[in-house]
């Protein structure tokens, strides 16, 4: 097997090897050239000690990425490659961290660190492919295998347990039966992980191409990251709008949605407060009156909990409070929410309530899907003629009023919201002198 690396990767190598030492690309982009998908970033292992490859880097730009660990950054045509020493975790006591690394003169030793047998592969021109655990076999067959016996690599650092679902995910692969049951057993271990490396793989989860097989077979696991999401587990809508439980429809809007990080969470996130809105009429059907806002406000407590950054959070929760919202293809109603939460996010509520419409059962989906068709045609229309939509496109401002003897603050943020309610009703055209002819 012959790999093209990149000519920057070759002159490491190279440089090592004239120096007397071994040098190989390993771990993901060795995973990721078997797999036909250009490698992200290019990891490399050297039986060189980090003293060595300073030394032998002396006259390149080089940082200390974690010495300790074994790990020098080099920077070569302006791309920082990490280099790092041969090593053995020690022991792991808390589920996330050895308590000490020991370097080692032996590759095997140092593949056989690593989570699964995809990533536990090296390779450089002069030897090939070196995979003492058939890591190219599991490649070709789409499988997820520990490097040993899964069982203790999952107690060792149960942040595995959550890696194997992202590439599980994000290439359609399946997870090996011991595998598999060791991260069943092992769930609950992922309480020792930092929120925000569950946050960082949950993201990647979702965005995987087979998130939706994700979701379902290995819920429970979810359930540790958040417990919140039980509560939709067999949960019967008990509506004519679903024909699936609460769990399979958000894993089938979320899957149905386009591959982006806010819409994906949306998606997951967009009816968890359905089961606790819940209200039965007196012919039986459920309604849940309110829910949208309670999810958003739940979306908010779950991802703050997790650490997501604020600007994501906030937007996950416009777009959930405003998830199930009716809106109707009138020029005004769509340039009132154009005010309220700007373009792209209007944009991006469409994509949001077409997913969770085809996850829904076939009632008056024709007659919904519709209504988004139009939105769209009246919100493109609106944007094409530059109509405006907010108090800044008016073309009048607060000096004018103030020319024109309206001095208080309050008056003339009040002026300003009646002219533009007038422009956006068509009722005046957005020219001062036809403006200033309402005050
Ligand atoms: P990507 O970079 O595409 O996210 P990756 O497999 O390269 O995936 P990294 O986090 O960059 O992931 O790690 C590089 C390599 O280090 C992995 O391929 C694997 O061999 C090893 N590795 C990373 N995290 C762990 C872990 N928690 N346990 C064991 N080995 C790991
Ligand atoms: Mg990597």
């Amino acid at each position: 097997m012959v790999f093209n690396l990149p000519e920057s990767v070759l002159e490491i190598i190279d440089l090592l090897n004239r120096n007397g030492f071994e040098c190989y690309a390993v771990g993901g982009c060795v995973r990721d050239m078997m797999l036909d998908i250009t490698p992200k970033d290019y990891d490399l292992t050297t039986n060189a000690r980090p003293s060595e490859i300073l030394e032998v880097f002396k006259n390149h730009k080089t940082f200390d990425t974690g010495i300790k660990h074994g790990t020098v950054s080099v920077i070569i045509n302006d791309t920082v490659y990490e280099i790092t020493t041969y090593r053995i975790d020690g022991d792991y006591l808390d589920s996330r961290h050895p308590e000490n690394v020991k370097f080692t003169t032996c590759l095997r030793e140092d593949l056989s660190r690593r989570d699964f047998t995809i990533n536990a592969m090296a390779y450089n021109p002069q030897n090939g492919l070196v995979d003492y655990f058939g890591g190219e076999e599991d490649v070709k067959y789409g499988a997820i295998r520990c490097v040993g016996k899964a069982d203790v690599r999952f107690r060792e650092d149960a942040l595995r347990i959550l890696r194997a679902l992202r590439f599980a995910s994000i290439y359609g692969f399946s997870i090996e039966f011991n595998t598999l049951n060791a991260i069943l057993n092992n769930k609950g271990l992922l309480n020792n992980i930092s929120k925000e490396r569950i946050a960082s793989e949950l993201t990647k989860i979702l965005c995987g191409e087979s998130c939706d097989f994700i979701l379902r077979r290995f819920k429970e696991v979810f359930a540790v990251i958040i417990p919140e999401i039980s509560a939709m587990f067999g949960y019967d809508q008990n509506t004519p709008h679903h024909n699936k439980t609460l769990w399979k429809h958000t894993v089938a809007s979320v899957k149905g949605i386009e591959s982006d990080e806010v819409l994906r969470m949306t998606m997951l996130l967009h009816d968890i407060g359905k089961p606790v809105s819940e209200k039965r009429d007196e012919k039986g059907i459920s309604h849940f009156n309110g829910h949208p806002k309670i999810s958003a406000a739940m979306a908010r407590v779950i991802l703050k909990r997790l650490r997501f950054p604020n600007d994501f959070i906030s937007k996950v929760e416009l777009l959930i409070t405003y998830h199930d919202l009716r809106i109707k293809p009138e020029k005004f109603v769509v340039k009132r929410l154009l005010r309220d939460i700007g373009e792209e996010n209007f944009r991006m509520l469409i994509k949001v309530q077409r997913a969770d419409i085809m996850a829904q059962s076939m009632y008056e989906r024709k007659e919904k899907l519709f209504n988004k068709e139009q939105l769209i045609s009246v919100l493109n229309e609106i944007i094409d003629n530059g109509e405006c939509y907010r108090i800044s496109e008016l073309d009048i401002n607060g000096s004018d009023l103030i020319h024109k003897g309206i001095t208080e603050g309050k008056k003339i943020g009040e002026t300003l919201d009646f002219l533009l309610n007038l422009v956006m009703h068509d009722r005046c055209e957005n020219k001062k002198e036809e403006l200033l002819k309402h005050i």
